[in-house]
């Protein structure tokens, strides 16, 4: 049976975990280490409060990737763990060709507002050729909050969206409401902690990080953290 859940209650609570793991690490691997406890985290309580089957309806699933040409904003330690996540996985030519596709990405869509992006449809740097997240297991939490259970909507909304009438997209809704509400608290457990708490173009901060691995020392002394 589903336990009783009140989202206000677990938000209270999301803060407070996110204050005691931000509040004392000094790398790169402490950062994500902690990043990565609270995703499994966030995982587990979807599962042991969701319905699970709502859950069972969601269609999601590696080679889709209709939804990857949607800004996608992070929060600091977000980025800080995908670009550690990056350089322990990719090679320096890998990362080379992925930091040009980065920095094309930026380039074409910096001054792009949500609905503007969504017109021009330029994937996302991390989405490969079949359609995956090549960043899945560290991929950001506003990537994760949205779901469909039905792919085909995704691709006709994503190709409408210029023109009037685009269909709508039917999503697990509790599921959206939990992700943000982790992201939003996180970012509020940043901000009491004196940390850079401000949210960050996705491609625009890992390409900072790339080009400069200082920025975490910044990050983590409270510091205001510049973005390309
Ligand atoms: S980070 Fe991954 S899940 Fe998010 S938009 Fe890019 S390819 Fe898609």
């Amino acid at each position: 049976m589903q336990e009783s859940f009140d989202l206000s209650d677990y938000a209270l609570q999301v803060r407070k975990v996110s204050k005691a793991l931000m509040s004392s690490g000094c790398s790169s691997a402490e950062v994500s280490g902690r990043m990565h406890l609270l995703a499994v985290a966030t995982e587990r309580d979807l599962t042991r409060f969701g319905d699970s089957a709502e859950r069972s309806l969601v269609a999601c699933g590696p080679g889709c990737g209709a939804c990857c040409v949607l800004n996608v904003t992070v929060l600091f330690p977000e980025a800080i763990t995908i670009t550690w996540f990056l350089k322990r996985r990719f090679s320096a030519e890998q990362l080379d060709s992925l930091r040009a596709r980065l920095q094309d990405l930026l380039t074409r869509t910096r001054w792009l507002d949500d609905e503007e992006r969504l017109f021009v449809r330029v994937p996302c740097a991390f989405l490969d050729a079949q359609g995956s997240c090549i960043i899945h297991s560290v991929r950001p939490l506003l990537c994760r909050s949205i779901t469909s259970i039905d792919p085909a909507a995704c691709h006709d909304a994503v190709a409408m969206a210029p023109l009037d009438g685009a269909p709508c997209v039917e999503m697990n809704l509790f599921h959206k409401q939990f992700i943000d509400t982790v992201y939003t608290e996180l970012a509020g457990a940043l901000e009491e902690l004196g940390l850079d708490h401000r949210p960050r173009r996705l491609s625009a901060a890992v390409l900072s990080l790339l080009a400069e691995p200082g920025m975490v020392e910044t990050f983590l002394s409270g510091g205001a953290v510049p973005i390309n």
